[in-house]
């Protein structure tokens, strides 16, 4: 399954290392401070149960979507799958809440910028699938999928 929870926090991270570094005006521990202040209010968002909204806007072919505090699906998925696919999501949250939504993005830079360029190196090229299958992250999400037992904390807003 794709979600692009990953890829949202890292464009989102990098967005904000890029401004930081072309706000030339102004001091650079103020910089590293506001970022740093900015992650500590993600990750306190990340402590409570995530609220659930389904919407039309996920990207094709994502059924979902982890944002700190945040778990989107796509409307119409159906039983059982929606609650696979929550799970997924949830085992997103549940590792932002662990790592915080920094430590996860910078690892998932790590991951796929760090993957890509190595495979590079090595003279191969590497598709976004399979550094996403290799995903340590998305394996741990996956592997929930299946898990009866598995405790979802959501506060569920959407229709049903
Ligand atoms: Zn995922």
């Amino acid at each position: 399954m794709r979600s692009y929870l990953l890829t949202i926090s890292t464009l989102t991270l990098l967005t904000l290392l890029a401004l930081s570094a072309l706000t030339v005006i102004i001091p650079l521990y103020i910089q590293l401070l506001a970022t740093l202040a900015l992650s500590a209010v993600l990750w306190l968002i990340c402590l409570r149960p995530p609220t659930v909204y389904e919407t039309s806007l996920l990207p094709p072919g994502a059924k979902g979507l982890a944002l700190p505090g945040l778990i989107f699906l796509t409307p119409g998925l159906r039983e059982p799958e929606r609650t696979r696919v929550l799970r997924h999501e949830y085992e997103h949250q549940r590792q932002m809440r662990r790592y915080s939504p920094l430590g996860v993005a910078l690892f998932l830079g790590w991951h796929y910028l760090g993957g890509a360029l190595w495979a590079r190196l090595r003279g191969r090229r590497v598709s976004f699938m399979e550094l996403y299958n290799a995903n340590p992250l998305e394996r741990q999400a996956m592997a929930v999928m299946e898990d009866e037992g598995y405790l979802l904390r959501v506060r569920d807003r959407a229709p049903r």
